[in-house]
């Protein structure tokens, strides 16, 4: 039997969701069931104001057509992360300034950023990597000093805090990702969460492919026109139907992922304490949501002979991020860079299977495997 490294997780409630959205008879974007999981995110995570996406890359977009990014603007970005997060801002003209994780923790560095700020810096772009809080009060503290924008990549980081403050709800605009590999899922999704009432009413219009349809809707201006820039950001509402039926099962999903996510922390404390392998590192500002589960190995060349040793058992692991400073788009175009905290962990990250339907025995298994092949040697 195979263990695989993901495995979506249907609650069992999407279809009946999906059927009522059908039933309404309107399946367009901003229906029912948008507004529901509006709802949802305001009043049980706390966010002032959100609006569902296509995407979490389709939210970074919006994001950076908001703080009206423009050709030469420098954004902030660490490299250890997904393409999007720098993308969304190359397509507005930005150049992009990488910054180094932290030696023990794959987050951008908040103490390498104030010698990253020239006068062209318009944004920092924070990504809370395995939705561990990156170290918001110094980042915040940077860019209020600076006069920047700060937008938390959340992608991974659903139900996870700082300092008893939900990620996503702490810089000036945040997105979150439903791609069927996260936390919540609806096969493909996201989320822009909106912290600064400034933004409010321009996402709205973006959001509705630069009209002010929205407003029309509610009957507060009596036609509706092109009023500025936008796309068609909606998911249609048979997305948020799926959705809707994945948030109320959040607390269950949450409960299960952070007790697989302690289990293997937990498996390993003998081998981190012998110093044969890292594990995450937790700040005391941060809390854990599940995410993802890594180790830390010594090089890559053990990483790649733990994940064939893993292999020849059916058990499928997998490593993340390539540095972005180090991608043939980014060098073509930039001066090359030294990042080696970020090269690090794209060297020697290994993500573990973590699924809500794992099961204790496989996950003993996995654990009890990478103690024998760590131990061995
Ligand atoms: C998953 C992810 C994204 C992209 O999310 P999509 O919803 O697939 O666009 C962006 N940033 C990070 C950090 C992610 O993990």
């Amino acid at each position: 039997m195979m263990i695989p490294f993901n495995k979506p997780y249907m609650t069992g409630d999407e279809l009946y969701y999906i059927k009522d959205a059908v039933a309404r008879g309107k399946i367009s974007g901003n229906g029912y069931y948008t507004q529901k999981c509006h709802e949802y995110f305001k009043q049980n995570i706390g966010f002032r104001n959100c609006l569902l996406t296509s995407s979490c890359t389709d939210a970074l977009e919006m994001a950076a057509i908001l703080i009206d990014i423009k050709p030469g603007d420098e954004v902030i970005i660490p490299s250890y992360t997904f393409v999007s997060t720098a993308n969304a801002f190359v397509l507005r003209g930005a150049k992009i300034v990488f910054a180094d994780s932290y030696h023990n923790n794959p987050n951008i560095n908040a103490d390498t950023l104030e010698e990253l700020v020239t006068d062209k810096t318009k944004a920092i772009v924070v990504v809370h990597y395995a939705g561990v809080a990156c170290d918001m009060d110094k980042i915040m503290g940077i860019a209020n000093k600076n006069g920047l924008f700060v937008i938390e990549d959340a992608a991974q980081a659903i139900d996870s805090y700082y300092k008893s403050k939900p990620l996503g709800a702490i810089g000036h605009l945040a997105a979150f990702s439903f791609h069927e590999t996260k936390n919540i899922i609806s096969g493909e999704g996201g989320m822009l969460v909106i912290n600064d009432e400034f933004f409010d009413q321009r996402a709205e219009i973006i959001w509705e492919k630069g009209t002010n349809r929205s407003a029309f809707f509610r009957g507060e201006v009596d036609k509706y026109s092109w009023v500025d820039i936008g796309s068609s950001f909606l998911p249609s509402d048979v997305t948020a139907a799926f959705l809707y039926a994945q948030l109320e099962n959040l607390e269950k999903i949450q409960s299960r992922r952070k007790h697989l996510w302690d289990f293997y922390y937990k498996g390993f404390q003998e081998l981190a304490l012998g110093g044969l392998v890292k594990l995450p590192h937790i700040p005391d500002y941060a809390t854990t949501n599940g995410h993802l589960f890594y180790l830390i190995c010594d090089s890559i060349e053990q990483r790649s002979e733990l994940i064939s040793f893993l292999k020849e058992y059916g058990i499928h692991c997998v490593f993340h991020y390539l540095s972005l400073h180090k991608s043939p788009f980014y060098e073509e175009n930039n001066q090359t860079k030294r990042l080696i905290y970020c090269d690090n962990f794209a060297d020697c990250l290994l993500r573990l299977p973590l699924y809500y339907e794992l099961d204790m025995e496989d996950q003993r298994k996995i654990i009890s495997l990478i103690n024998d092949f760590f131990n061995k040697r």
